[in-house]
């Protein structure tokens, strides 16, 4: 399974969350030969709970695994200091990356970390961020904690 087909997974799961009327940003849990574990997706507004990131339902919806250094995390935006803190605390071997254009976590310092980054720059992950900034700013800052 090529990193592109897996971001498949993940965008499918962003645009359920924007049908939702949630933050579109999904994401899945594969082993590296492309198994799927685990998908999920940003649920902030559908749970009222903004600890549910894409990564992090992914992560639960994967359950419990033996090892995580074989295991690959794909999101549709690079991933912010929590769900990059999840990749170090389980030692997650990989991250695939849709896009890091409208924002930029932590992935630099995953490399720096020796996690394999991906980024894939994918066009259709930038527009529907880009869409969704612009249209719902007060909820996109809301979710990466810039006040008002
Ligand atoms: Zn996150």
């Amino acid at each position: 399974m090529t990193p592109e087909q897996m971001l498949d997974v993940a965008v499918d799961e962003a645009r359920k969350g924007l049908a939702e009327g949630g933050i579109p940003i999904g994401a899945a849990l594969f082993t590296t030969d492309g198994v799927l574990l685990g998908s999920g997706r940003n649920r902030r507004v559908q749970n009222d709970d903004p600890s549910v990131h894409g990564e992090t339902d992914a992560f639960r919806n994967a359950g419990r695994q033996r090892d995580y250094r074989s295991t690959v995390m794909v999101t549709t935006l690079s991933p912010c200091w929590y769900c990059s803190g999840l990749v170090r605390q389980f030692n997650i071997g990989a991250v695939v990356i849709g896009e890091a254009k409208t924002f930029s976590g932590g992935h630099d310092w995953l490399a720096e970390n020796g996690v394999k980054i991906t980024l894939l720059e994918d066009q259709r992950c930038v527009s529907m961020m880009e869409e969704f900034i612009a249209a719902r700013p007060e909820l996109w800052n809301e979710d990466i904690g810039v006040a008002e």
